[in-house]
C-alpha cells in the first residue's frame, strides 16, 4: 500500500533492510452505541484495520491481539498488506534504524 507507482525503484532499495516476515492480521470488534449515557453493544461487529505484529501477541501500534484474530499473511511484504498507518510507520522506522 505504500508502493505508489513511480516510486517503486526507491522503495525497492529501502526494502532491503525490511525483508523480515511479519504477521499481518485483523480481528472483529463489537460496535457500540451510546444508549442512555451508557455504551451498549449493538450486536454488530466491524473489522479492524490490517495490523502488523512481530511476535503475534501485540501489534506494532500496541494493541493486544485478541484470541480469534484472523491472520491475513505472514510475509516480508507486510507493508503491502497492512492498512494500519501506525503499524507501518513504527515498523518501518524500526527497520531502518536497526539496519
Ligand atoms: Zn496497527
Amino acid at each position: 500500500m505504500l508502493a505508489a507507482s513511480g516510486s517503486l525503484q526507491a522503495e525497492g532499495t529501502e526494502l532491503g533492510v525490511a525483508r523480515k516476515a511479519m504477521t499481518v492480521l485483523y480481528w472483529m470488534r463489537p460496535v457500540q452505541r451510546q444508549v442512555g449515557g451508557r455504551w451498549a453493544d449493538t450486536g454488530g461487529s466491524v473489522q479492524t484495520k490490517f495490523h502488523v505484529s512481530v511476535d503475534g501477541a501485540v501489534t506494532a501500534c500496541r494493541y493486544d491481539i485478541p484470541p480469534g484474530a484472523t491472520v491475513v499473511a505472514v510475509t516480508p511484504d507486510w507493508h503491502e498488506r497492512a492498512t494500519c498507518y501506525n503499524c507501518v510507520y513504527r515498523l518501518w522506522r524500526d527497520c531502518v534504524v536497526s539496519a
